[in-house]
């Protein structure tokens, strides 16, 4: 009996929740009494995890694993999971993790609990807490399976320092030749630019900003804070920026630490998508637009004379 955890990665690197779930997965193990392994693909520096309790890293290498396919990935998780008699299995509700979650729960016949924030608390019952209802309430769900697999939300549980000793092996899992269809791949981002799945800032832009012509000042404010850059919908319906922005219960979801909402309404669609996020800043001329209810800070003004002078301030760092 094991529990293993899938460290997601991009590129070669680990994503910043491949850590979180790693501290997850400790306290998984710890509870269960049983030992951590770390199945990574293709990705550099995979002993980092034994600062977060692994105690056995799996490395895959396989350039036809290069690009995320999700049957594929999916086939080498269950054997991973298999060879490491692995009764929980740890992935991410990322992008990626959600095409994989239901796969991977057929391959292995386990049950599945997507969008979880918290541990466990006892074997028997398996009951894990998770984001419901476009992350508005929490519902307690019971596993009742004997394999089970959790997929955990981004910045739900933290990373945990639990320095371990971790043996690493590779492992050469068999690839079906059916599992590989893709004939090309675009990466849909600028080079060097964040993801707003991986960003800890966004920074969004509403109708607010009148047209495409204003996103300089977007930019060039995500640009100092290493941010990504995001919008609401009827920004992207109107073509001023590339669907691939659109953020919201119909768009992307965003889990980051800091959202910056600039000229956004604050209408419950885009909130549904984006309240998982730490903290909220709103810049907003109309003091009574809804988003400042639900904002941590807000800047009552015109954001073409509150974010030049934002940008102006950050700079002096
Ligand atoms: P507006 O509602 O036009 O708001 C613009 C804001 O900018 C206003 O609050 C205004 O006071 C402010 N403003 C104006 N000028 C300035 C200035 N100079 N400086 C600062 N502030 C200024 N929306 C999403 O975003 N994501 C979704 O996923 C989504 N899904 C939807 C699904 C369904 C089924 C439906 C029906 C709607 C959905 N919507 C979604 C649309 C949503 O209801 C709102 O219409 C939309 O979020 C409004 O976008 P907005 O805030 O950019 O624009």
């Amino acid at each position: 009996m094991s529990v293993l955890v899938y460290a997601e990665s991009s590129e070669g690197k680990f994503k910043k929740i491949a850590f979180e779930a790693v501290s997850y997965g400790k306290k998984v193990a710890e509870l269960l009494g049983t030992k951590l392994s770390v199945l990574t693909i293709n990705a550099e520096n995979a002993s980092t995890f034994s600062d977060y309790g692994a105690e056995k890293i799996i490395k895959v290498n396989n350039e036809k694993l290069s690009n995320f396919n999700a049957k594929a990935y999916a086939d080498v998780i269950k054997q991973g999971a298999e060879k490491e008699s692995a009764d929980v299995i740890i992935i991410d509700s990322s992008n990626d993790g959600i095409y994989l979650a239901p796969l991977l729960a057929v391959n292995l016949e386990a049950g599945y609990a997507s969008n979880v924030v918290e541990a466990p608390s006892s074997i028997s019952p398996f009951t894990v807490k998770r984001k419901a209802f476009s992350n508005k309430a929490f519902d307690n769900t019971e596993i009742k399976t004997a394999r089970k697999l959790i997929g955990l939300a981004k910045n739900s549980f933290g990373l945990v320092e639990n320095k371990t000793s971790a043996t690493e092996e590779d492992f050469t899992p068999t690839l079906a030749e059916g599992d590989f269809n893709i004939t090309s791949t675009s990466i849909d981002k600028a080079k060097g630019k964040v993801t707003i799945a991986d960003a800890d800032i966004v920074v969004s832009g509403g109708r607010g900003l009148k047209g495409p012509e204003n996103w300089g000042m977007i930019e060039e404010l995500a640009d100092i804070l290493g941010a990504a850059t995001a919008c609401s919908k009827p920004v992207s319906d109107l073509g001023w920026r590339p669907h691939s922005e659109h953020v919201g219960q119909t768009g992307k979801p965003v889990a980051a630490n800091l959202y910056i909402a600039i000229g956004i309404s604050g209408a419950i669609q885009h909130l549904a998508g984006i309240n998982s996020s730490k903290v909220k800043v709103v810049i907003n001329t109309d003091p009574e637009a809804p988003f400042f209810k639900a904002a941590d800070y807000g800047i009552v003004g015109d954001a073409f004379e509150v974010v030049p002078k934002l940008i102006e301030k950050l700079k002096e760092f």
